[in-house]
């Protein structure tokens, strides 16, 4: 049904949940939840747009103040969004050496690009945001997305409660990987706010240095203020190799191009739906799909480890 909105912002969520006939196993119901359908592309929007309210309803932020974070990826896409039409100006640190398609998205909505050396990769882009945020405390606001609790609370008043509009009584697992962690802390606490237990079970990359844009292989990184370990049920390690295999399959068998971070995620989803056939049970699981896989069409080569 086509709906009339007021503003771009208005666009944010109600993502559709997409059911995987072809990459699961008969007997029971795989689901993609849809981040891709937001107008940024990705599931941060939701967080993006939620840390920029909550500031603007508070005054954190106000409309002389900059937004200055350091992401190159979806979390920069979405401020440069809703930055353009909330009337906030947008300043992104990013390496030097990001792909030109990261700029021009950035820069089409007006965003300003700061550059830090490429050699220092992301760890140099954050360095360098809290200098200049350090040096002109007044001058900008920078959401910090790692401790700020408007990031999960996006997903529990948004995504946690589509999927169970969607899907109802008849969810039995949810799948998310782990960035920030926003997504896993704050669709699980609504999850399990239902009657009916459902498993949670968080996805992360098998090593450090993996392929999964997006993800953040917790053992080896500073953990987000924001996760709390008892939140998922359990956590699965899934292959850089698994992660893209399994997005290659979306492609080819549902139609369906998506990140390799969506693909981990599938590729999970899909392992718990083959282990409950197995055991001759039903179920539902559902897992998210952060973002489209023609984002990833000119990606960083040499640095693995990216900022979203
Ligand atoms: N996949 C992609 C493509 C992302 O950009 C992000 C954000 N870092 C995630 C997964 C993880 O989401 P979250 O930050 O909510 O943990």
């Amino acid at each position: 049904m086509s709906r009339r909105i007021e503003s771009v912002v208005d666009a944010v969520g109600n993502t559709p949940l997409l059911r995987l006939r072809n990459v699961a196993p008969p007997g029971v119901e795989v689901y993609a939840k849809l981040e891709f359908a937001n107008p940024g592309g990705s599931v941060k929007d939701r967080p993006a747009l939620r840390m920029m309210r909550d500031a603007l309803a508070d005054g954190r932020l106000t409309k002389d103040k900059i937004l200055i974070d350091s992401t190159s990826g979806n979390t920069g896409v979405a401020y440069s969004i809703f930055g353009a039409a909330l009337g906030v100006r947008v300043h992104l640190v990013m390496p030097s050496n990001v792909s030109k398609a990261r700029k021009d998205i950035a820069e089409a909505f007006g965003t300003e690009i700061i550059y830090s050396d490429p050699l220092e990769g992301s760890d140099g882009a954050i360095r360098l945001v809290r200098e200049i945020v350090e040096r002109e405390k007044e001058r900008y606001f920078y959401p910090d997305q790692y401790a700020n609790a408007s990031n999960p609370l996006a997903h529990y008043h948004g995504t946690g409660r589509e999927i169970l509009e969607a899907v109802g009584d008849r969810i039995t697992h949810f799948v998310a990987g782990l960035g920030t962690t926003g997504t896993m802390m704050g669709t699980t606490r609504r999850l399990k706010e239902h009657t009916r237990p459902i498993r949670c079970i968080a996805v992360e990359p098998d090593d450090a240095l993996h392929g999964l844009e997006g993800l953040k292989h917790l053992p080896s990184s500073i953990v987000p203020p924001i996760f709390d370990a008892k939140v998922p049920d359990e956590t699965r390690p899934c292959s850089t190799e698994a992660g893209w295999d399994m997005s290659d399959r979306l492609a080819r068998e549902e139609g369906l191009h998506v990140g390799h971070s969506s693909g981990a995620n599938v590729h999970v989803a899909v392992q718990v739906a083959e282990e409950l056939a197995a055991q001759g049970k039903t179920g539902c699981v559902v897992a998210i799909v952060a973002d489209r896989g023609d984002r990833y069409f000119a990606p960083l080569k040499w640095e693995k480890r990216y900022i979203w």
